[in-house]
């Protein structure tokens, strides 16, 4: 076996025997790669420092060239340790959702340059406590593309025509709808609300990040996209129980009724 160079994002590590760990990158050059790292719990292990978890480091690696048998770790350089994840529990739990998605739903040896970038965007924001809350919200959204189960959102989801506007986003037919189409019974959910699944449809992660948002419109999508993994993909992200009854997921009562 030959050595290979990779950067990449430690999103999952595990120990294993007495020094070892499996860790799994999500790479640049391959996409999702399992490796065999070992010896790096020694302290004396030059490489520890590069295969800690949610780091972004350099890897030399050799290849395993069979899908059942794993790749082990040569050497590895640390690029960033994203050091204020350690000390700011919720800025930690937005980045173990996304890597744990990421883990669940990438397939091993795809290069995703769409997913790579996104990885480097969340750490990158939440490390800096900038936007960390619609870093990781909207990171839900985009990683539904690796689920295969992206919302269509670029028409009402009841009369399937394109519409300037839209009056609310049905959780239930997971679409949008018209202002023709919504029921005797059915409000008109806040308009910034309905606006963010517009944009969604029309922008790119990054450009999304560069917009501001009302707290409590994050807040509903949140809800959202955690019924939507749990439900519709069938998904168990151990962090989605976290945030159940906290601030990220409750909407003020006197709220409540524009997002209905
Ligand atoms: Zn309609």
């Amino acid at each position: 076996m030959s050595a290979v160079n990779l950067q990449g994002f430690v999103i999952n590590s595990l120990d294993y025997e007495d020094y070892a760990q499996i860790i799994t990158v999500f790479s640049l050059q391959f996409g999702k790669i399992t490796l065999y790292a070992p010896g790096v719990r020694k302290i004396t292990s030059k490489n520890r420092y590069a295969v800690q978890l949610f780091c972004k480091s350099d890897f030399e690696i050799f290849k395993s060239r069979q899908v059942d048998t794993m790749s082990k770790l040569k050497s590895g350089v640390i690029i960033t340790n994203y050091e204020n994840l350690a000390k700011d529990f919720m800025s930690y739990l937005y980045v173990q959702g996304v890597c744990d998605i990421v883990d669940q739903l990438a397939t091993f040896g795809l290069p995703d340059g769409e997913v790579y970038n996104l990885l480097d965007l969340v750490l990158d924001n939440i490390n800096q406590d900038n936007k960390r809350f619609a870093t990781y919200v909207f990171a839900l959204y985009y990683l539904l593309g690796l689920a295969g189960t992206k919302l269509d959102l670029s028409r009402c989801v009841r009369c399937f025509k394109q519409k300037p506007w839209y009056r609310r986003f049905d959780y239930k037919d997971r679409g949008l709808v018209c202002l023709n189409c919504l029921h005797p019974n059915e409000n008109k959910q806040s308009q910034s609300f309905v606006n963010i699944f517009q944009k969604l449809n029309k922008c790119s992660f990054a450009e999304m990040l560069k917009l501001d948002y009302n707290f409590i419109d994050l807040i509903a999508l949140h809800v959202f996209l955690i019924d939507y993994y749990e439900s519709d993909n069938g998904m168990v992200v151990p962090v989605f129980k976290s945030f159940k009854d906290t601030a990220s997921t409750r909407i003020p009562e006197h709220c409540k009724v524009d997002y209905i």
